[in-house]
C-alpha cells in the first residue's frame, strides 16, 4: 500500500526544511519533495569549477531568526557563522570609504570625508537600531488581519499601538518617514557625504525593481538592517562551507527527527477534492498523498501551475496574478587565482575581508535603475561583492579564491533579445566595472559563472528571478503577503498552506515563514498554542514526545482525535478554546443593544483646535527633523567659532 503522510513540503528550500522540521519536531510525518538533486533552493553551495565552492545565489547570512538556530541546533548539525567584517566603497577619483565592525575605525574614516557626518552615524545607528526592536518583534508575528474583530487579532493591533508609542518622539516620525520615503531621501535627511549615503541606499534596493529615489525603498533599508549574528545586531556573515551548509544543516535537523526528504521529485500538481489538498502530484506521475500540503514555493507556482484555476475563486486568483515579481538582480561568481588588488587600497588586507561595493554616488546608482527602467541591464551596475574564501579557506583550493558579485539591475524583462542571447554581455559588464577599481581582475580569473534573472528562475524556480519569491514592497509586506486576507500561511484550498519567502515576513535566509507556517499549520490540527514572539510556550511541546519525555497524547495521533481531550461535560465539542473564542460574539450581540440615550454634555460639537504636529505635518516638512539637524548644525559652528 501506497505510504501515506501527515504533511507533504513542496520545495526543500531552507524555509520548506524549516517547516518540515518543526511540523516532525510536534510528532508529524513529513515529506520534503525538492525538485532539484540538491538541497537548499536559492540558499545552495555547488561545486561549478572543480574544487570551486560557490555560494550560487544567496551568499551572506544575517537575518536567520537565532530561536529557530536553537530550537534545530543548528551549530550541531554544522552550521558556523563567520563574521562579515563591514564594507569598502572604492571612489572614482582613487579615494575609498571603508566602514568596519570596529565602531571607533568607522567613526574616523567618515570624519576622513566629513566630520558632521561622523557625528550624524552614530545618531543614526541608534535610531535605526530603535525602529528594528519595533519591527522585529514583527517578523515572529503570525500578521492579524486588520479588517477582523476577532480578539486575537485586535491584540495583536494593540501590541503594535503599544510599542510604536513606546518609541522616542523622534523615532516615531522615522519609522513612518521609513515606511514611505526614499532610501535616497531619507538619507538625505541625515548625511552629505554622497559616497555614504549611495553605499547605504544601496540596501534599500537589493531584491527591487526600484531605484533609490523610489518611495518605499527605505523600509527595504531597514529590512536589510535587522540581521542579528550571535547577538551581534545589524552584522552579516558567511556561513562556513556556503549558504548550503545553512540549508544542509537544517536538512539535518528535519531529518533527525524524522522528515523524509527527496530529491529529483518535482511537483506538477496539487491533488484536490471537495476544496481540500490531500496529496500531490510528481513529474513522473507518481501520487503521494497527505492530509496536509504545505508550499514553500511561490504563488505564481502554488496557485497558478499546481491547481486549476476552477478549484480558487475568482478574486483570490486576480490578487495573486497581480502580485509583482520583476526580478531585477543576477549573479557572477569568480574563480580566482590570487587576490584582486583595488587602485584605492593596494595589496592584500582587511578591507578585503568585508563587502566591497560599486557605489560611488547617488547618481551612478540612479543611472544604473534608469537602464533597467527601459528594458536593459545596467551598463555600470551596482554591485556588491565579497570574497569568502579570505574567511573560509575550505570553498576553494590553498591559494585560490572566489569573488562573489551580487549585480542589480539585470531586468528579468528584457526590451531587446533574450537573456540567453545577452549573458556573455552581461557578465563582461559586470567584470569591465570592478576592473575599473581592480585591474588586475582579468588576469586572474580562472573560471566564471554568470546568472541571469532567467537562470534564476530556471534553477530555484523563483518566478521572474526575483531572488525574495515577490518583491519586499510595502503593498506586499505584512497582512498583505501574498494576499490580503490570506497571509496566515491558509489559502482559500483548505488543507493547503504556505510556507515559503512569499509570505511573511518575506525574504532572505530567515527561516521565519516555514517557522511561523509550522505554528499555523499545528495550531489548525490541534497541536501548538501561541505565535507569540515565535515561541511555543511550553518548549518541551516541540520537542519530539518521546524524547521531551512526554507521553503521545491520543490527540497526536491525528486531528480526528481532537474531541477526545473535550470535557465530557463539555457542551462544545471539538476544539476547546478559551473565553476569547466567544469575545465576537459578544461584539456581535453588542451591535444590537439598544443605543445610549441622548446626552447634550457628551454629544456637544467640540470646538475646532487646528492640530499642531501631526504626522501628515512630520511627513511632509524637514522642520519634523530640526532639532537633529539643529544639534549637528550647531555643533559644527561651535567648532567653527572656537
Ligand atoms: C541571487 C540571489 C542572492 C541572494 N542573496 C541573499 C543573501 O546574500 N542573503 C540572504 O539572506 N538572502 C539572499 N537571497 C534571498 C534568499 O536566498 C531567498 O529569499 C531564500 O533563500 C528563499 O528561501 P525559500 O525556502 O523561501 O525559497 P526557495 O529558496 O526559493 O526554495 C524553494 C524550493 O522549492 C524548489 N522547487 C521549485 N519548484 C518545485 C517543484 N515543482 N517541486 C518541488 N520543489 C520545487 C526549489 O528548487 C527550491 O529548492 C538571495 C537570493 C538570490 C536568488
Amino acid at each position: 500500500m501506497a505510504k501515506r503522510y501527515d504533511v507533504i513540503v513542496i520545495g526543500g528550500g531552507h524555509n520548506g526544511l524549516v517547516n518540515a522540521a518543526y511540523l516532525a519536531r510536534a510528532g508529524k510525518k513529513v515529506l520534503v519533495l525538492e525538485r532539484r538533486y540538491v538541497l537548499g533552493g536559492a540558499a545552495v553551495t555547488e561545486e561549478i569549477i572543480p574544487g570551486f565552492k560557490f555560494s550560487v545565489f544567496s551568499y551572506v547570512v544575517s537575518l536567520l531568526r537565532p530561536e529557530i538556530i536553537r530550537d534545530l541546533d543548528l551549530p550541531r548539525h554544522g552550521l558556523e557563522i563567520l563574521p562579515l567584517d563591514g564594507t569598502m566603497t572604492p571612489m572614482p577619483n582613487g579615494d575609498h570609504l571603508w566602514r568596519v565592525n570596529d565602531h571607533s575605525k568607522t567613526r574616523r574614516e567618515l570624519e576622513r570625508h566629513s566630520k558632521l557626518d561622523a557625528e550624524a552615524y552614530e545618531e543614526f545607528g541608534k535610531s535605526m537600531v530603535a525602529m528594528c526592536r519595533f519591527v522585529k518583534p514583527i517578523l515572529a508575528m503570525i500578521p492579524p488581519d486588520p479588517t477582523s474583530l476577532d480578539p486575537r487579532d485586535l491584540k495583536k493591533l494593540a501590541f503594535l499601538g503599544k510599542r510604536f508609542q513606546t518609541l522616542a518622539a523622534e523615532d516615531k516620525y522615522n519609522l513612518v518617514q521609513l515606511m514611505t520615503m526614499s532610501a535616497a531621501d531619507f538619507l538625505d535627511q541625515w548625511f552629505e557625504t554622497d559616497v555614504l549615503k549611495a553605499t547605504m541606499s544601496a540596501s534599500g534596493i537589493i531584491g527591487t525593481f526600484l531605484g533609490i529615489r523610489s518611495p518605499g525603498t527605505a523600509y527595504v533599508l531597514l529590512h536589510h538592517y535587522m540581521g542579528e549574528i550571535d547577538g551581534a545586531f545589524r552584522s552579516w556573515g558567511f556561513s562556513r562551507g556556503g549558504t548550503g551548509a545553512i540549508s544542509n544543516a537544517i536538512g539535518d535537523a528535519a531529518r533527525e527527527a524524522g522528515v523524509e526528504i527527496r530529491t529529483e521529485a518535482a511537483v506538477t500538481r496539487i491533488l484536490t477534492k471537495n476544496g481540500a489538498a490531500h496529496g500531490v502530484v510528481l513529474e513522473s506521475g507518481e501520487e503521494i498523498h497527505a492530509d496536509i500540503v504545505s508550499s514553500s514555493v511561490d504563488p505564481n507556482l502554488t496557485f497558478l501551475k499546481f491547481i486549476e484555476s476552477r478549484e480558487l475563486p475568482g478574486d483570490f486568483l486576480e490578487e495573486v496574478r497581480r502580485f509583482k515579481y520583476r526580478g531585477s538582480s543576477g549573479k557572477v561568481n569568480l574563480a580566482l587565482d590570487a587576490l584582486p588588488d583595488f587602485t584605492c587600497l593596494p595589496g592584500p588586507g582587511r578591507h578585503l575581508r568585508g563587502a566591497i561595493s560599486i557605489s560611488p554616488s547617488m547618481e551612478y546608482m540612479e543611472r544604473a535603475y534608469d537602464q533597467a527602467k527601459y528594458g536593459e541591464f545596467s551598463r555600470r551596475p551596482y554591485i556588491d561583492m565579497v570574497i569568502p574564501t579570505l574567511t573560509d579557506p575550505s570553498v576553494a583550493p590553498p591559494g585560490k579564491h572566489i569573488l562573489s558579485c551580487f549585480v542589480q539591475y539585470a531586468p528579468y524583462k528584457l526590451s531587446h533579445g533574450t537573456w540567453d542571447e545577452q549573458r556573455e554581455a552581461f557578465g563582461n559588464t559586470v567584470i569591465d566595472t570592478i576592473s575599473e577599481h581592480a585591474p588586475d581582475l582579468k588576469k586572474i580569473i580562472i573560471g566564471k559563472q554568470v546568472i541571469t534573472p532567467l537562470d534564476i528562475e530556471r534553477q530555484t524556480g523563483l518566478t521572474e528571478g526575483n531572488i525574495f519569491q515577490g518583491e519586499l514592497s510595502l503593498e506586499q509586506l505584512f497582512f498583505l503577503r501574498p494576499v490580503a486576507g490570506w497571509a496566515r500561511y491558509r489559502t482559500p484550498i483548505r488543507k493547503l498552506y504556505m510556507c515559503g519567502a512569499a509570505t511573511h515576513p518575506g525574504g532572505g535566509i530567515m527561516g521565519a515563514s516555514g517557522h511561523l507556517a509550522a505554528l499555523e499549520i499545528l495550531k489548525d490540527t490541534g497541536k501548538g498554542k501561541t505565535d507569540r514572539g515565535g515561541h511555543s510556550r511550553n518548549r518541551d511541546y516541540w520537542r519530539r514526545p518521546q524524547r521531551a519525555g512526554r507521553r503521545v497524547l491520543p490527540r497526536e495521533k491525528g486531528p480526528e482525535t481532537t474531541a477526545a481531550r473535550t470535557p465530557p461535560n463539555c457542551r462544545r465539542r471539538g476544539r476547546h478554546r478559551g473565553i476569547s473564542s466567544w469575545l465576537p460574539l459578544l461584539h456581535r450581540c453588542s451591535r444590537r443593544w439598544p443605543a445610549a440615550p441622548f446626552n447634550p454634555q457628551r454629544h456637544a460639537p467640540k470646538p475646532f483646535r487646528p492640530r499642531t504636529f501631526g504626522i501628515s505635518h512630520t511627513l511632509v516638512s524637514p522642520i519634523a527633523r530640526w532639532p537633529r539637524t539643529h544639534a549637528v548644525h550647531g555643533s559644527r559652528l561651535l567648532r567653527a567659532t572656537n
